[in-house]
């Protein structure tokens, strides 16, 4: 993990808000993968001091490690922990009205940002109910110091793609209007994650909630984005040769015999495999891998610790090089944009589920 990076993006991203609108960091899913306590950790050192979560969980994980300033969990909290939730100083989102109805009832001093839903419908407060939305601020328990909504399809820059996250803006900017009208100070506004920083940089709200922009990757690497920010990965993914072999034409090689080679092969196993977040999907000729600057194809079925890789065309290949999943060997070079390609989804994916016991290792 490129610390370097991290704090590039950090200030590329910050670069392209307008003044007074600042970061909040997403770190949820273990920081897409690069490590929560340490990606907060480091950031909350530089200066950042707003940080998203997805649930309580990883918020006391941050509060644990000494982070301060603004936590919010942008996902549900079940009530019985209300206590927790105050007592680690956490901003909790009211994910609807009855919720915050729920939260009320405990008689604990929260803070809340009122969640509003503008299209996307998943978590919030419908934006046309402005009668539930202006009751989201009557409660006596609960202050709300903020809301927020999340763009659906900020990714896509088509006519139809923009006209929806257009209508999105709108009425969430609707909602900020009628608070005010009531006289109520609506807190922090937020709306923007990554791709509506990217492609909406006109938008002025108090704070943004980058998450894969931060760790340096767009969520498909062909996307065009209206912005140009120069991102740089900060995550690369490494493992180690075990064995090298020869196995001769027609013998079967791992799990189910499904790759058998046509003539005499040199194969390399790998020190990772489906449990470390290597797509099984990669299997049999479907992934790559740089070993001494160079491709090699994934060979077989991915076992749960380990794969096998075709290294016949790669020179003096030996037990203890090191094995380049995701990022730059040489000349060569394999993006988790790519393995997201290959697998038919995005590089979030890719990156939040790297395994637990892949050990994390942080350069300046
Ligand atoms: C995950 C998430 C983000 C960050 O999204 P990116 O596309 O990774 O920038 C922001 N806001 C909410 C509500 C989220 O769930």
């Amino acid at each position: 993990m490129s610390l370097d990076h991290l704090r590039h993006n950090a200030a590329e991203l910050q670069r392209l808000l307008p003044s007074g609108c600042r970061l909040m960091a997403v770190v949820k899913a273990n920081a897409y993968g690069h490590g929560i306590t340490e990606i907060a950790g480091h950031l909350n050192r530089s200066g950042m001091d707003s940080f998203a979560v997805a649930e309580i969980g990883e918020g006391i994980l941050l509060r644990e490690q000494g982070i301060q300033g603004e936590i919010l969990i942008l996902g549900y909290t079940d009530p019985e922990r209300a206590a927790d939730l105050a007592k680690y100083h956490m901003t909790q989102t009211m994910v609807s009205l009855e919720y915050g109805q729920a939260l009320e009832a405990l008689g604990i001093d929260l803070e809340v940002h009122v969640k509003i839903d503008t299209g996307m419908n998943r978590l919030g407060v419908p934006h046309q109910d402005t009668g539930s939305i202006l009751r989201c601020y009557d409660f006596v328990n609960l202050r709300v110091t903020g809301m927020f909504s999340h763009l659906s399809m900020s990714d896509g820059l088509g006519p139809e793609e923009t006209e929806f996250t257009r209508r999105q803006i709108a009425h969430f900017d609707g909602v900020v209007a009628q608070i005010k009208e009531a006289g109520i100070d609506p807190g922090l506004v937020h709306l923007q994650s990554s791709y509506g920083m990217l492609n909406y940089p006109e938008l002025r709200y108090d704070r943004a909630r980058p998450g894969i922009a931060l760790y340096g990757l767009l969520s498909q690497e062909g996307d065009t984005v209206r912005c140009q920010a120069e991102l740089r990965p900060v995550l690369a993914l490494k493992a180690t040769v075990t064995q090298v072999k020869e196995v001769q034409a027609g013998q079967p090689v791992g799990y189910g015999r499904r790759f058998v080679p046509e003539s005499d092969i040199r194969i390399a196993t790998v020190s990772i495999g489906y449990a470390d977040g290597v797509p099984r999907m990669l299997s049999d000729g479907g992934g790559q891998v740089l070993i001494r600057g160079q491709r090699a194809s994934i060979i077989g079925s991915i076992c749960m610790d380990q794969l096998t890789v075709d290294v016949t065309g790669v020179d003096g290949v030996m037990l203890g090089d090191t094995v380049t999943l995701i990022g730059q060997d040489g000349d060569e070079q394999i993006t988790a944009g790519e393995i997201a390609a290959r697998c038919h989804t995005v590089t979030n994916e890719i990156v939040s589920r790297i395994g637990s016991r892949v050990q994390r290792i942080y350069v300046e």
